[in-house]
């Protein structure tokens, strides 16, 4: 698959605390990966661990502290002309957690995409424009599209907004669209209609995703692979089935032996676990050390690089380092 889209080595740093001395905050660091055509990564990891961070830097919502991202080959941070930066931003759609908070309540869900039709040029006379309002409420199954266009979005179920969420994003004609957390929100009975949706968007409008959840199962169902994040950093990535079925890395481990708590979130068993990450003036080495059950001294020392097991799987642990042990491959939690 060509890259659509190439991060390399990105970081983000947050200045956080009042008086003389803010602090900086090591939010993401050294994060590399492509995503191609029609490619959907999932993009899992605990809570603060970085992913939305992520997202908002490539949807150029906040400016990088460092690295480079690359659309088509085009370097999209460089200076560049505001068309550039428009057909970039046309092209890289988000959607949210809360299709709630992203609608106005005060307007009709006709009148929310008709803002992007017209920001992106989509439409040229009002009849075109509400013929694209309608063609896009049944694209994402919102029938009949004209009633549906004339209503408020108190009057839509938490599905049929996070659909008008999906529709808006759909307006500019996006090639990638960055879902975070898209379903989590959702009754459980319908999220599997949504994640259908944006399969179908995949297949029809060769849309691709990075897909951001808690929820490994629905990283399973609907990406290709798979990436962790700990602490900022990415950790493995591997194809979604293999990455569940042999975890390499002892994060992905706990991450898949770790129980639901009612609320749908997969860092219980972890949390039982001391030694939670530090992102202010993190001591030296693997994030993961202070809580991991197969630490080695090296662990502590430095940040071991990139590991590839196989053709589509690496990993960053010493356990499979150059000059690492002998371990075999699934090490016991
Ligand atoms: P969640 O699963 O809770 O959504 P996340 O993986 O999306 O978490 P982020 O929201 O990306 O995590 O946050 C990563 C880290 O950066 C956290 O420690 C967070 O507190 C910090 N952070 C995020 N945005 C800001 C900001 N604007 N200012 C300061 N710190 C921030
Ligand atoms: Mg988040």
């Amino acid at each position: 698959r060509p890259a659509l889209l190439e991060v390399r080595g990105l970081s983000k740093y947050f200045h956080v605390g009042q008086g003389f001395k803010p602090k900086q905050l090591r939010a993401l660091q050294d994060i590399s990966f492509t995503l191609g055509e029609r490619e959907v990564i999932a993009l899992v990891g605990e809570s603060g661990s970085g992913k939305s961070t992520i997202a908002r830097l490539i949807a150029r919502l906040m400016p990088v502290s460092g690295g480079k991202i690359f659309f088509q080959g085009r370097d999209i941070l460089d200076a560049e002309p505001r068309e550039a930066s428009r057909d970039y931003r046309s092209h890289v759609q988000m959607i949210f957690q809360d299709p709630f908070g992203s609608l106005n309540p005060v307007h009709t869900l006709g009148y929310h995409l008709e803002r992007p039709l017209l920001l992106h040029g989509k439409a040229r006379t009002d009849a075109e424009l509400r013929d694209r309002v309608h063609a896009l409420l049944s694209t994402v199954d919102l029938n009949p599209a004209a009633e549906v266009a004339a209503k408020y979005p108190h009057q839509l179920s938490g599905g049929q907004r996070q659909r008008v969420a999906i529709a808006r994003a759909l307006a500019p004609e996006p090639s990638i669209i960055l879902a975070d957390e898209p379903i989590s929100m959702l009754d459980v009975s319908i999220r599997v209609g949504v994640l259908n949706l944006m399969e179908r968007l995949k297949e029809e409008r060769g849309i691709s995703y990075l897909y951001i959840t808690h929820d490994l199962a629905s990283a399973r169902y609907f990406a290709d692979r798979t990436m962790v994040l700990y602490a900022g950093q990415l950790v493995e990535s591997a194809p979604s089935e293999e990455l569940m079925q042999r975890p390499a890395h002892p994060y992905t481990q706990l991450l898949l032996s770790a129980v639901p708590d009612p609320t749908g979130s997969i860092t219980s068993e972890l949390k039982a676990r001391p030694g939670a990450p530090v992102l202010i003036d993190p001591p030296p080495g693997c994030p993961f050390a202070a809580r991991c059950p197969n630490v080695l001294p090296a662990c502590r020392e430095r940040m071991p690089g990139r590991t590839q097991l196989d053709a589509t799987r690496w990993v960053r642990c010493h356990l499979f380092g150059e000059g690492a042990p002998a371990v075999p491959e699934k090490a016991e939690a």
